[in-house]
């Protein structure tokens, strides 16, 4: 079952949770539709043709207030959240519920988890809120444990770009110095080596399941011959925390190096 389904059995059963955490890719796509079948009023939720749907759809359905992180730092502040807090008691506009989305959350600081903790474990009627990040390693325990986890299906790729194979391959079979000059490409841009690193980690799980299912990499047989499932595992280890280091606006350069160093010798033989 997917989750589009297990959102709509939650909904039909009349319990939808009121804290949420969409972990993944997709996890804004998810939150969209949890808050569309949240405010509908039709039969099958979402109806798609209610006033509510109709204005979820277009982004302007005024008790779903999606929330977005602020500065480069991407931090909800700790007064962002308290205004939140407060207004989560004022009653709907328009709908039987209020849903709260905190898009890109992954840098909320526990001092803001830890202001919204109360109003979690007790939520003024009919008001959701949902956290959606790419991984839930900077929530607080006390948070996950209020909310119901959703896990969202990653984005798969069935092929990999030729920039993304000339860094692996560079990994796999340079030197370390020729794998910092490429990477050092892109730290000019933080936005830009986010996006490198994201799919080279998509590409890495390609590889994975490749390897899992004793398939071949067509385009380099004996890359992936050369790599075994734990290196690649490791691998991806290593750029999800240089992603968490970057955002959270460490030094970009060192950061780089650092991670070229730890891919060169999960990666290299
Ligand atoms: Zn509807």
């Amino acid at each position: 079952m997917d989750l589009f389904e297990r959102i709509k059995i939650l909904s039909a059963k009349n319990s939808l949770p009121h804290a949420v955490v969409f972990e993944g890719e997709r996890a804004k796509e998810f939150s969209e539709f949890f808050a569309k079948v949240a405010v509908c009023e039709g039969e099958n939720k979402p109806c798609g043709v209610c006033k509510h749907c109709l204005k979820a759809q277009k982004g302007v359905h005024p008790d779903i207030i999606n929330l977005e992180p602020e500065g480069a730092s991407k931090l909800y502040k700790v007064g962002f959240v308290r205004n939140i807090k407060s207004d989560s008691f004022v009653l709907p506009n328009e709908a039987n519920a209020k849903v709260y989305i905190f898009n890109d959350a992954e840098n909320i600081s526990a001092v803001s988890q830890n202001a919204l903790l109360k109003v979690l474990e007790e939520p003024p009627k009919s008001v959701i809120f949902i956290i959606n990040c790419k991984e839930k390693t900077n929530l607080l325990d006390t948070v996950i444990s209020r909310a119901t986890v959703f896990i969202c299906d990653e984005k798969e790729t069935e092929s990999i770009s030729e920039e993304i194979l000339n860094i692996i391959r560079t990994a796999s079979k340079q030197s370390e110095y020729e794998l910092l000059s490429l990477l050092q490409g892109y730290s000019s841009e933080k936005g830009e080596l986010l996006r490198v690193f994201d799919e080279l980690i998509i590409s890495l799980r390609l590889l994975y399941r490749l390897k899992v299912n004793g398939k071949d990499f067509e385009e380099d047989t004996e890359l992936l011959e050369t790599l075994t499932l734990n290196r690649i595992l490791n691998a991806i280890d290593i750029l999800i925390d240089a992603k968490k280091d970057i955002m959270q606006n460490k030094a970009v350069k060192i950061i780089v190096a650092r991670t070229c160093i730890k891919l060169k010798k999960t990666l290299g033989r």
